[in-house]
């Protein structure tokens, strides 16, 4: 055999495009509104803060490894049993525990065209094979899913609504896609907007999991709770789920700041009220003004938009990016997900959304 000079990772670690950020900075501009990463524009309740600062103190010590009194906050709040549910440093490191515990090399892990990247990402990493549904209308299509299932089919993964098209699937959609699964295969909700969508059709699908043994629900702290520098996600599943995650987590995956934040952010329903309120003002005040400009707006349930541009050098998305960040306005490029004439923008404060349609419209004036 060939012994390589040095240490050579897995097969297939190196063809993983690694997962880039929303930019957070624009080069020479004094005032920065960061709309790349759909972090709410209220920030974290101000009893997380305090919470987070208390815990500050106690560093030295390592944090609780079952994140017991968060799991029974959550328990609590949404009627759960706290046995079933694992928490991590984000849902990306939930994302990732399952794959690795359900994937492996000749697996495959099946996702929607336009799905969150960290699928693909954590499905190379576990050495198995990524299959790619088509998409009607940049939203899930079950059957499209379904037709794509095989025997080495393990996960699912379903992002609901997604992100970075803003759209979404009715619960009876989720319900039929899970019925037409066969009983071996894990169904991963992932839900990490759940709590912005305003829609009758709508379940983010914990009483499906409650009810099954093959389908996980990932939420997260980062989107409406403004927690995402703490790195902080639960996840709920099947029993015989937690019980492998459990034994594959790192045995303090998720820091003592983050689990007292947590418990004090879900705490604190008046604060996740005002965001859900902003949002259903702002979103379609974006949606609509963007849309009078002349652009085309994906129909969005999140806090955030995918608005598309011409096929045109100078009043495209990336001309569009440039016009946007010389005035501190920091939108996401899309084209990792197959979508390079769109940015995606997060709704952001009054202010920011003001500037944000300002902008467009002297950038499809070609003002400067
Ligand atoms: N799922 C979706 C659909 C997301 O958009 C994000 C955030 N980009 C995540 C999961 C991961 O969020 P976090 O790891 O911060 O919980």
């Amino acid at each position: 055999a060939i012994v390589p000079a040095r240490p050579e990772p897995r097969p297939g670690v190196l063809t993983i495009d690694a997962y880039v950020p929303g930019k957070s900075a624009a080069a020479g501009v004094e005032k920065v509104y960061k709309l790349s990463s759909n972090e709410t524009p209220l920030g974290p309740s101000p009893h997380a803060i305090a919470a987070a600062q208390a815990a500050a103190e106690q560093i030295a010590y390592y944090p609780d490894g079952a994140a017991t009194r968060l799991r029974n906050a959550i328990a609590a709040k949404y009627g759960l049993d706290a046995n079933r549910i694992v928490c991590g440093a984000g849902s990306d490191e939930l994302l990732s525990l399952i794959t690795h515990a359900y994937i492996g090399p000749g697996d495959e892990g099946l996702y929607s065209e336009h799905g969150f990247l960290v699928y693909r990402i954590a499905i190379l990493a576990a050495g198995g094979t990524p299959v790619v549904a088509p998409e009607k209308n940049l939203t899930t299509d079950v059957d499209a899913l379904l037709a794509r299932v095989t025997e080495r089919t393990k996960v699912v993964f379903l992002a609901n609504p997604n992100n970075p098209t803003g759209t979404y699937i009715p619960f009876d959609e989720v319900k039929r896609l899970h019925a037409g699964l066969p009983p071996h295969v894990l169904l991963v909700l992932d839900a990490a907007y759940a709590e912005y969508v305003r829609r009758n059709d709508y379940a983010s699908g914990l009483e499906l999991v409650a009810t099954s043994e093959n389908v996980v629900m990932t939420r997260t702290f980062s989107k409406i709770y403004g927690l995402a520098g703490l790195r902080l996600g639960w996840a709920y599943m099947p029993t015989h789920v937690a019980d492998a995650l459990n034994r594959i987590r790192g045995p303090f995956n998720v820091g003592s700041i983050a689990l007292e934040a947590g418990i004090a952010a879900l705490a604190d329903d008046a604060h996740v009220a005002a965001a859900v309120a902003h949002n259903e003002e702002w979103l379609p005040w974006l949606t609509r003004e963007i849309e009078k400009l002349g652009l085309t707006v994906t129909p969005s349930v999140g806090n955030f938009l995918l608005v598309h541009f011409p096929e045109d050098e100078k009043r495209g998305a990336r001309a569009a990016d440039a016009f946007l960040s010389a005035r501190g306005l920091i939108l996401r490029g899309v084209t990792a997900y197959g979508l390079p004439n769109a940015l995606r923008l997060t709704v952001g404060t009054a202010e920011a959304n003001r500037l944000v349609v300002e902008a467009l419209a002297d950038f499809l004036r070609g003002s400067d």
